[in-house]
């Protein structure tokens, strides 16, 4: 994963600054001092009637199998969760769809290039960055890869491993998406 990959901050000291209701004190327009609903998920400022919703940050997942039926995993080189199971992917850019943010993201870490990606589901995550959570819906592909033999692994990414879906242990998952991309997996 590049820069933009998720990460999770759990140590105590950032507990305070999680919750967005911590932020967005101020108009981003104006800088005129304010409160954000977390009802609605909505910053409005009464000064200059500027309305600001926070949604959900788009991102893609990739489900790659082996010819033995094995899923690849990355084992996460950032803190938190270093060295922690993850799938491949990351956010997708402004103005980019979500295939091509699929097969950007598989090319810039595994310098693989499937051959087909078929859409499989879609699953909300939170995680926490920089003192503030940050809401993802990661969207998921089914990436048909017959030729592995580019697979390498960049970014921050420390080691690459094909697990079978059914044998991978949810302790070495952080996540909550890619644990419950797995439950779905296994229900097929
Ligand atoms: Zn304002």
């Amino acid at each position: 994963m590049n820069g933009k990959k998720m990460n999770t901050i759990s140590s105590p000291k950032d507990e305070l600054g999680v919750d967005p209701k911590n932020h967005y004190r101020y108009c981003p327009r104006c800088a005129t001092k304010g409160n954000f609903d977390s009802n609605s998920f909505a910053f409005k400022c009464h000064s200059c009637g500027f309305h600001f919703f926070l949604n959900s940050s788009a991102a893609v997942t990739a489900l790659i199998y082996n010819q033995k039926g094995e899923l690849l995993f990355t084992h996460r080189g950032v803190e938190p969760s270093i060295g922690k199971l993850d799938l491949p992917g990351g956010f997708i850019d402004p103005g980019e769809n979500a295939e091509t943010a699929m097969m950007r993201e598989i090319k810039e870490e595994l310098d693989l290039t499937p051959d087909k990606i078929e859409y499989f589901a879609s699953f909300p995550n939170e995680y926490h960055f920089s003192g503030t959570v940050v809401f993802t819906i990661d969207m998921v592909y089914k990436c048909s890869v017959s030729d592995f033999s580019t697979l390498t692994y960049r970014d921050d990414i420390i080691g690459l491993e094909f697990i079978k879906p059914e044998k991978v242990d949810f302790n070495e998952i952080p996540f909550k998406s890619v644990r419950n991309i797995i439950k779905a997996i296994r229900n097929e």
